[in-house]
């Protein structure tokens, strides 16, 4: 096997990326590998009698008669900007602890920032369109963030007096909800001692976290977020907010009374995990973005809660991983339209 013939799971490395990529050819093999794995189907009509061309790149369908390329369906349709360019684009958004702006990935991969923008903004619509919707179950702690708006308004906290800050005018909300790790016991042989075995607490699933922008924070836009997605049973914990009431029918609901300064209940629940989310994802707001439209919020979010999801998994894993999110197309028509 040739030096870059490496699987790309084992990628630590831009360079390895830069290196694997080295034509048009390349990246749409594997592209056409990561989304059929042998199996072509037609993205127009779903069926799976394809021929292939002798170009190796398109593809026609036995029973629509359509044309297409492994690209057709996915993030990457219609773009003129070799593929490489966008693997280095995703590999360096999904990579960077704070992801990376438009005006500096322009620069990296020498397109226009208005392209590098519109790169961007379909990669976390990707992400977004193809997030994993399994149901949260066990522990999800719930809470809501302000983002953006004004600078005057940008770093202050969230509880301001009278309202619980639940009312900045320019700033945007989003709800959250983040499943606690589970952590369950497992029985492993005693490393010393022979025949003897002992029970070990152990993390089975990191934290994962889910993020809606929401129109506002009243219950008729937080409970059916909550309840679509989160497991009959499951236990809740939130702050004192008057919204999340009334959910005790499906879940058990426990309240951190934050307006007490209480950040640990007497039975040990928190919304720690949560806020910790929160303060992560405006650190790197403030730090790239100058702003982000409510419109827009959403697709940031995508963005920040991904990286948060996978902050586990090496690179390589990374990158294929992030490879099976680029199903779904987003033109710039709809992009940049008012509503
Ligand atoms: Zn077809």
């Amino acid at each position: 096997m040739a030096k870059t013939d490496k699987p790309i799971e084992s990628f630590n490395s831009l360079l390895e990326v830069y290196d694997y990529f080295t034509d048009e050819q390349k990246c749409l093999n594997y592209l056409a590998t990561q989304r059929w794995d042998g199996v072509i189907i037609c993205p127009h009509c779903s069926n799976d009698k394809v021929y292939c061309f002798s170009d190796n790149k398109r593809f026609k369908c036995a029973k629509c008669r359509e044309q297409f390329t492994a690209k057709v369906g996915t993030i990457f349709e219609d773009s003129k900007i070799p593929l490489r360019k966008w693997y280095i684009a995703i590999y360096l958004v999904t990579s960077h602890k704070k992801g990376i702006s438009s005006h500096q990935l322009a620069k990296d991969i020498k397109v226009t920032q208005k392209t590098a923008w519109f790169m961007l903004q379909r990669i976390r619509f990707g992400l977004g369109a193809n997030e994993d919707m399994t149901e949260l179950e066990g522990t999800i702690e719930l809470d809501e963030s302000f983002v953006g708006g004004k600078n005057k308004n940008r770093h202050a906290d969230k509880k301001v007096e009278n309202s619980q800050g639940r009312s900045f005018k320019d700033k945007t909300p989003v709800m959250g909800m983040l499943q606690e790790q589970i952590v369950a016991n497992v029985e492993r042989p005693h490393k010393v001692i022979k025949g003897k075995t002992v029970n070990e607490k152990m993390v089975v699933q990191k934290s994962v976290v889910r993020c809606r922008v929401v129109p506002d924070t009243k219950s008729a836009s937080l409970q059916p977020i909550i309840r679509e997605n989160v497991k009959a049973d499951s236990v809740l914990v939130s702050d004192e907010w008057w919204a999340y009431q009334g959910l005790n029918d499906k879940y058990d609901h426990r309240i951190v009374d934050h307006r007490a300064k209480e950040y640990v209940n007497a039975n040990g629940d928190t919304t720690n995990a949560m806020e910790g989310f929160w303060t992560g994802l405006k650190r790197a707001y403030i730090g790239i973005y100058h702003h982000v439209s409510r419109k827009h919020l959403q697709f940031y979010v995508n963005e920040v809660t991904f990286r948060y999801n996978t902050r586990t998994m090496s690179e390589g894993d990374r990158i294929t991983y992030t490879m099976t999110k680029t199903e779904g197309r987003l033109k710039y028509k709809q992009l940049i339209a008012k509503k």
